[in-house]
């Protein structure tokens, strides 16, 4: 009997497991790629930076996953508001979780309420004209913007911040976003990482790449990095990574406008200002046993914003066990949740890894399924789902709906740009349906 699944989320996580489900099972399984969103491709559209368009060619892969003749896209259905887990696991063999973790990590600082300080969930996904956060309110009228966290994805909030318009209007970067940048008032990106140089977790093209910018000047202060000797103890790749660290130590302050200032050893304490963002207030920090401890040394750091690039959370579901200190759903090893019910990606292992991470992710939830014996039961898989939306009035979209707003994103993008995004729900069902 033929087997069916549901994933929900139709970003790298769901379609690898989709991609896995098909290699096992060929044409015996049928595959319901579930989203929110009438768009597919989640963080590949949303998350991954927009000048960094050779990474977006990936979604090739998923398209051809999703014409697969077995597999489907359901668009603009949200679990938990137009259908309930256990509806979907009465439905389906077998229900994947691959929502990823959209929510940013609280940073949990006095002031962090105040306009001005934003998470990189919202900051990316207003560069990105993700729905959610096109109509973010993002003030770039003072010199000063503060990135905490030592991450790529605060590596990727700096570069936006300190490219020209030139540098980007060849991507597909918001026009909204687009235009804020060009009349910018920002000139000193603040990059403020608890820990060391040897602690930050930049990847080595990501870091590298803040060297060859047009108008901006990155820049370490050497009393920050540990004696060159300590970086052997180093694995290679991230050896490199400090090694660009150690290039922008002790250059000469050139002319161009816009500096990038790594603030190693400092940690956020609060954030000031009469009614919105002024300066962050940062406190020293020295190691204890790779631990960022306080030594109450404060500093201000003059931002009118602020970008907590600290993490993600993953979005609870209704009828899911979900951990708060996890943030995401707690699974086993193999990403089992509950019989029949299993997560891939973000919503499994947390926000860490590359895109390419979550192929061998999506691969062992379908190795989990063959272990537990998940066959065929004759429940009514898709079209059973649709007769469930139909009654609800809920108007889903299909894979041949996300073509029709792809070509109307590309027919409508910038000179040379690849794209501009329609970030407008209702729009996108108006060319989707
Ligand atoms: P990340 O690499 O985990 O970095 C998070 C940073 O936030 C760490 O430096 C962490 O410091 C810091 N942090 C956490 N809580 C903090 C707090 N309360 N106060 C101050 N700092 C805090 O996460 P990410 O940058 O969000 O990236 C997520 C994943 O996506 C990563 O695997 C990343 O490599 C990937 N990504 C890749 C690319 C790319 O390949 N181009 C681009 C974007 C993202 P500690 O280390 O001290 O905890």
């Amino acid at each position: 009997m033929t087997l069916s699944i549901a994933i929900i989320g139709a970003g790298p996580a769901g379609y690898y497991t989709a991609e896995a489900a098909q290699k096992k099972w060929g044409a015996d399984v049928r595959i319901d790629i579930i989203d929110r969103l009438p768009s597919p491709y989640g963080l590949i559209r949303a998350g991954v930076a927009p000048d960094h368009q050779s990474i977006k060619a990936v979604t090739k892969r998923y398209e051809a996953t999703n014409l697969a003749p077995n597999t489907r896209l359901v668009g603009n259905v949200m679990v938990g508001r137009d259908v309930a887990i256990d509806e979907l696991l009465s439905l389906y063999d077998a229900v994947v979780l691959s929502v990823g973790a959209p929510l940013d990590k609280p940073i949990g600082i006095p002031g962090d309420d105040l306009p001005g300080v934003v998470g990189s969930a919202a900051f990316v996904g207003w560069y990105n004209g993700h729905p959610d956060h096109a109509g973010l309110a993002v003030d770039l009228s003072h010199h000063g913007a503060a990135i905490i966290g030592n991450g790529n994805v605060a590596i990727d909030c700096a570069r936006i911040l300190a490219k020209t318009v030139d540098e980007l209007s060849g991507t597909d970067i918001a026009n909204h976003t687009l235009a804020a940048l060009a009349t910018s008032a920002v000139r000193d990106v603040h990059i403020i990482g608890r820990r060391g140089p040897h602690q930050a977790s930049f990847t080595t093209k990501e870091a590298g790449e803040l060297g060859h910018l047009t108008r901006a000047q990155a820049i370490v202060k050497p009393g920050d990095l540990p004696p060159e000797a300590e970086d052997a103890a180093l694995e290679p790749g991230h050896r490199k990574m400090v090694t660009h660290l150690r290039s922008f130590a002790g250059q000469p302050r050139g002319d161009k406008p816009v500096t990038i200032n790594f603030e190693f050893f400092r940690r956020p304490v609060a954030v000031e200002g009469a009614d919105k963002a002024q300066r962050l207030i940062v406190e020293t920090t020295r190691l204890e046993d790779g631990r960022a401890v306080g030594t109450g040394e404060l500093h201000a750091i003059p931002c009118g914003l602020v970008i907590a690039c600290i993490g993600y959370r993953t979005e609870a579901i209704a009828g899911v066990n979900w951990s708060d200190a996890l943030g995401r759903f707690p699974t086993d090893d193999a990403g089992r949740i509950a019989p029949g019910l299993y997560a891939s990606g973000w919503a499994r292992r947390g926000p860490s890894g590359t895109i390419g991470t979550n192929r061998p992710d999506g691969f062992s939830v379908i190795d989990a399924m063959v272990a537990d014996g998940v066959t065929g039961s004759g429940k009514a898989g898709p079209a059973g789902l649709d007769v469930l939306l139909a009654a609800r009035g809920v108007n889903c979209t299909d894979f041949a709906g996300w073509q029709k707003i792809d070509a109307a994103e590309v027919a409508q993008a910038r000179t040379g740009a690849p794209r501009e995004k329609i970030s407008d729900i209702a729009k996108m069902l108006q060319i989707a349906l």
